[in-house]
């Protein structure tokens, strides 16, 4: 029997070969240093924050090299797959608009040349790249079954040494063409392993490119390329299709970093260039027992339904990430604020190689900044797209007053430091539903004001809206609180009250306070001369006298 006859029967039905397919992925036509990389997930669940994070950095370091970035589904687990597992990876990515150049863009379908980019759609392929390694007595089919491996583990451990597939452990590494054919003739089932070329004992070094240096021993498992079922394992699949696929650069989470041997050794035997790589260590959080991983099981925050919950605004989570990747990308971004991301130049020398912190609250606070750059109309919108999927009686309020609302997210927005309080969708009802008497007066609601006699807060009230209420400037209305303060006799000033506080009930403070908690129930409101002036005389009259109701 050839070799060749002997990789017909092992892998039987296969009519092209390695070459064939490198003509079918021709060379991609790009600049040099453009980044082509990708995310290639499995199915096996929803996509958490350290996939995000991993994918934000290959899309920005595909889009800043004019590169590509694709991808693709890694569903050779069959196994481990959930049902609707694509559909939700191509939300999540594209909810957080990490857009793709190619790849899987439905359950159903897909886009670029270089594809099928789902694994399982690509069997013919792996297995016409095994043949050329059994053709080459690199590859052979092994006929282990569960209790011989098991068998073979035990004897490793008893002995203390290094568990696998590997050297006198590795049982099938010299079968025969005729004892294989005779045991497939017996119906008995196989694999595909590699026979590897390497040494344990040898060392090889690479550079990573977030990791740096690292010495690891060369590979010697003979380790499964195809398994039982024809699918390749992930080591022989990442080999093919990045190979054909043309990428340039592999960046994946750091527990990868330990197979980097076997991948080179695969590229090698293959005479083919091995791609870049880069490490990205998880997601780290800080607890009260000290840093741990960023947990997709203890921390609701590594799922990234939770920001779109939570109505976080997606630039929000992007600049965040962005910040994670890069500490420098922060002051930058301070620094120039007529750019955007897209103008920042990510590095992989500056990702931190230990895993970088995750902070919730350092997300808020850049969202916070993120949404009081934004213009009234921007944040209607958000608020809009947020409340239609989340609070319906916020919504139809926002449908029913668009400009109006508009109006309330505009109070002290277009100044030079603008009003910071909403760092999220979700927020809007609870920061502004004193500003809707739909809301105003079905709410239960406690008016705390700084005097406690009645007639006096009833006189200011009355005395305000008859005598002195103005829509006109700023320092008009203000000039008027305080011609109202002199009536009624506090003072104009704070400064002067302290100066003599026996001259005076009070000061102008405690008459614009009085006027703040009638109008809106609260003890802390934005710019209360805004909010007069939005509401009218009508309403302000109402609810005072809903205020003296309740006094
Ligand atoms: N399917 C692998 C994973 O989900 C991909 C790793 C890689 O990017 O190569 O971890």
């Amino acid at each position: 029997m050839t070799n060749k006859e002997y990789a017909n029967m092992l892998l039987p039905g296969i009519d092209k070969t390695v070459e064939d397919y490198e003509k079918m992925y021709p060379i991609r036509d790009l600049k040099e240093n453009a980044i082509v990389t990708r995310f290639a997930p499995s199915p096996t669940g929803f996509v958490h924050m350290g996939g995000l994070f991993a994918a934000f950095i290959s899309r920005k370091m595909a889009k800043q090299t004019d590169g590509v970035f694709f991808l693709r589904i890694e569903d050779t687990d069959k196994k481990r797959e959930v049902e609707h597992g694509i559909e939700g990876i191509i939300t999540d990515l594209k909810n957080f608009q990490i857009n793709i150049d190619e790849g899987v863009i439905s359950q159903s379908s897909q886009m670029g040349n270089y594809g099928p980019y789902i694994q399982s759609e690509r069997k013919d392929v792996y297995q016409a790249f095994a043949k050329y390694l059994i053709e080459n007595d690199l590859a052979y089919p092994c006929f282990c079954t569960e209790e011989e491996l098991e068998e073979i583990r035990k004897k490793q451990e008893s002995q203390k040494e290094r568990l696998g597939y590997y050297g006198k452990y590795a049982k099938y590494r010299n079968i025969t063409k005729e004892e294989a054919k005779e045991k497939i003739d017996n119906g008995e089932k196989y694999i595909i392993r590699l026979k590897s070329p390497g040494n344990f004992e040898d060392k090889f070094k690479f550079k990573d490119l977030v990791k740096g240096v690292i010495e690891l021993p060369v590979n010697d498992l003979d380790i499964v390329i195809i398994k039982s079922d024809g699918l390749p394992t992930y080591h022989f699949a990442h080999l093919v299709d990045d190979h054909l696929m043309h990428t340039t650069h592999v960046i994946r989470g750091d527990e990868w970093l330990s197979s980097v041997p076997i991948h080179t050794q695969l590229f090698s035997i293959f005479g083919f260039k091995a791609p870049k790589y880069a490490h990205i260590a998880p997601l780290m959080k800080d607890t009260e027992n000290g840093r741990r991983k960023l947990s997709k099981r203890k921390d609701p925050e590594a799922a990234v339904s939770y920001y779109t919950e939570l109505g976080i605004p997606v630039e929000a989570v992007l600049l965040y990430l962005c910040t994670v990747a890069n500490s420098n990308f922060e002051g930058w971004y301070d620094q120039n604020k007529d750019k955007t991301l897209d103008d920042f130049k990510l590095e992989f020398s500056k990702i931190s190689s230990s895993g970088s912190l995750f902070d919730v609250s350092k997300l808020l606070n850049i969202s916070k900044n993120y949404i009081s750059r934004l213009t009234k109309d921007e944040v209607y919108n958000l608020a809009l797209e947020y409340t239609k999927n989340y609070d319906k009686e916020m919504y139809d309020l926002l449908v029913k007053y668009e400009s109006y609302s508009k109006s309330v997210f505009n109070i002290e927005r277009v100044q030079k430091k603008p009003r910071k309080d909403l760092s999220m969708m979700s927020e809007i009802k609870k920061l502004n539903w004193y500003m809707y008497d739909e809301l105003y007066y079905t709410y239960d609601k406690k008016y705390i004001y700084p005097i406690t006699d009645k007639k006096e807060i009833e006189t200011i009230l009355n005395t305000y809206i008859n005598e002195f209420y103005i829509i006109d400037s700023k320092d008009e209305w203000f000039n008027k609180m305080k011609d109202l303060s002199e009536k009624l006799g506090y003072a104009r000033e704070v400064k002067e009250f302290k100066e003599m506080p026996a001259s005076f009930k009070g000061h102008v403070g405690d008459i614009s306070m009085v006027l703040r908690v009638a109008l809106t129930s609260l003890n802390e409101t934005p710019d209360l001369y805004e909010i007069m002036n939005l509401m009218g005389k009508e309403r302000i009259l109402k609810r005072f006298e809903d205020a003296i109701k309740n006094l």
